[in-house]
């Protein structure tokens, strides 16, 4: 391993150069901070900078950064939205990293939500839960995200936060539908 990327609390950067690991390459297109919060929110159904910026609190300059490294990478694709807004869309490739996101989500609430979830995730099929490796517990099928609904969870606080995101994923919403019609 290659531990210089951690000097001086330089952010994880562009600096995995001769690293050749399959990890350190995923690393350099998800590892930066922010960047997970932010895919994590485009599964919600954010597109919207302004969406992003309001329910993350990320400084713009960074949501921006982040955003074109995104769309760089093809994680994301950017295009005017019907009113003139950049939406950003998650690719086929930014979808694949749905396990990923809803196992590191997981890990989280097991280890650091004593409430219990903060958010659940649903089959919209049938309502039932589904595990964490996609399983629907009422009808044993593979869910694609897609076809999940998130749901407040027993854990998840009362902010008192009013930005459209909070809003929306208040009561239950289908993955990856756009906040705004
Ligand atoms: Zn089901």
């Amino acid at each position: 391993m290659n531990y210089r990327s951690y000097a001086g609390g330089m952010p994880l950067g562009k600096d995995y150069t001769g690293q050749y690991c399959s990890l350190a390459r995923a690393l350099e297109v998800v590892g930066e901070r922010w960047t997970l919060l932010i895919l994590r929110d485009a599964f919600f159904g954010v597109r919207r900078f302004g969406d992003f910026a309001a329910h993350l609190g990320v400084p713009r300059a960074v949501l921006s950064d982040r955003l074109g490294s995104l769309t760089a990478a093809g994680v994301l694709t950017g295009a005017p939205g019907r009113h003139g807004h950049t939406e950003y869309v998650l690719t086929s490739k930014g979808l694949e990293l749905w396990p990923v996101i809803r196992t590191l989500l997981d890990w989280g609430d097991e280890h650091y939500s004593a409430a219990g979830p903060r958010r659940v995730f649903r089959h919209g099929a049938d309502d039932a839960p589904v595990t964490t490796g996609g399983v629907c517990t009422g009808c044993g099928q593979d869910v694609p995200v897609t076809d999940l609904v998130v749901a407040p969870g027993p854990g998840l606080a009362e902010t008192g936060a009013t930005d459209p995101v909070t809003t929306a994923l208040a009561t239950p919403h289908r993955m990856l539908a756009p906040l705004h019609a």
